[in-house]
């Protein structure tokens, strides 16, 4: 019964293991109807809003990160470049850190490294890996020479808040939000990782709004995972796809929470990229030291597993999609 849950696609997919289990967001109305339907549950947290009360101390506000990413700029001017990429819709700037010798310079002979966070309001622990990364890359520069060589010789960029108002609206609590926050057919708000648009591709699954069979994304606007009244309607997935269109990316990671899973194109379809080997060794390669990180400080954690894109069908219009299908061109028939 699970799988014919699932197939409907429009449930809020939070984590999961292939065959195993899936942990999903669900109101107490969703909740009882999988009871109904006989699917096995267990609750893992019964009130998510409650249990985020007790941690918004440890995580930054907006307002936080950009007082941290401007202190970047100002006290490293040699390897540090703050943009602002573009606005949200209710106008708060979407910011970008660039790391690198002469930061001003676009050096084209350097290969561009892109992190971002936060395209889901609530997932407010993928900010803070970019924080970090600021944060380690910065101190480390001219003391400790592998970072001073991944600065001289990289042009990282790191957008540490792509949602921005829906991060301003849930941080607060009492929200547990994940998307957008404009209005659109009665409805607020757009899955800001369902919205990029399809690129030039024949096949009809890389188009924006093709919803696959079981995956997490549907038309109904007033679903966590509504795709968007049309490809880059949500102002910030549009200035994300801006910056990217406008650069060379050789790395493009984006973070979410709390999956615990490192995934990569393709996910809603089988043919494997060129590059699914290497895809294939770093995940390997990342889940082993995010795995003993974890074990080392005793932070609580099921297994990083590794699995090439979502449990069950994959989402469209993903932010990797859209990367991946502009590194991966198949020719027009
Ligand atoms: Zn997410």
């Amino acid at each position: 019964p699970l799988k014919s849950v699932l197939g409907k696609g429009n449930l809020d997919i939070a984590s999961g293991s292939p065959g195993e289990y899936v942990d999903l967001v669900v109101n107490s109305f969703e909740y009882h109807r999988l009871k109904n339907w006989g699917i096995k549950t267990e609750i893992l947290i019964k009130d998510l809003i409650r249990e985020k009360e007790k941690y918004r101390g440890s995580y930054h506000s907006y307002d936080q990160v950009v007082q941290i990413l401007r202190g970047h700029a100002s006290s490293h001017p040699n390897i540090c470049r703050l943009d602002s990429l573009g606005r949200s819709y209710q106008g708060r700037w979407i910011y970008c850190l660039k790391i690198s010798d002469n930061p001003s310079v676009e050096d084209p002979t350097e290969p561009d490294i892109l992190f971002d966070a936060l395209h889901h309001a609530r997932e407010w622990a993928t900010i803070e890996v970019v924080l970090f990364y600021a944060d380690t890359l910065t101190s480390g520069y001219n003391n400790d020479p592998v970072i001073t060589n991944l600065i001289n010789n990289n042009e990282i960029w790191l957008v540490p808040i792509v949602n921005a108002d829906g991060y301003v609206y849930d941080y607060p609590g009492q929200n547990s939000w994940r998307k957008t926050r404009e209005p659109y057919g009665g409805a607020t708000g757009t899955d800001a990782n369902r919205n990029y648009n399809g690129v030039c591709g024949p096949e009809k699954v890389d188009a924006w709004g093709f919803i696959p069979s079981g995956g997490s994304v549907t038309h109904r606007q007033s679903s966590n995972v509504f795709c968007g009244a049309y490809g880059f309607f949500a102002d910030c997935s549009d200035v994300l796809a801006n910056l990217i269109r406008s650069h060379n990316f050789n790395v493009h990671i984006t973070y979410h929470s709390y999956g615990e899973q490192i995934l990569w194109p393709w996910a809603h379809k089988s043919p494997n990229t060129p590059d699914a080997t290497l895809y294939q060794q770093l995940a390997n390669t990342m889940a082993s030291l995010v795995r003993a990180s974890m074990e080392a400080t005793t932070t609580p954690a099921r297994q990083y597993i590794r699995y090439r894109g979502r449990p069950m069908a994959g989402p469209t219009a993903t932010t990797t999609i859209w990367v991946a299908r502009n590194a991966y061109p198949i020719p027009m028939k």
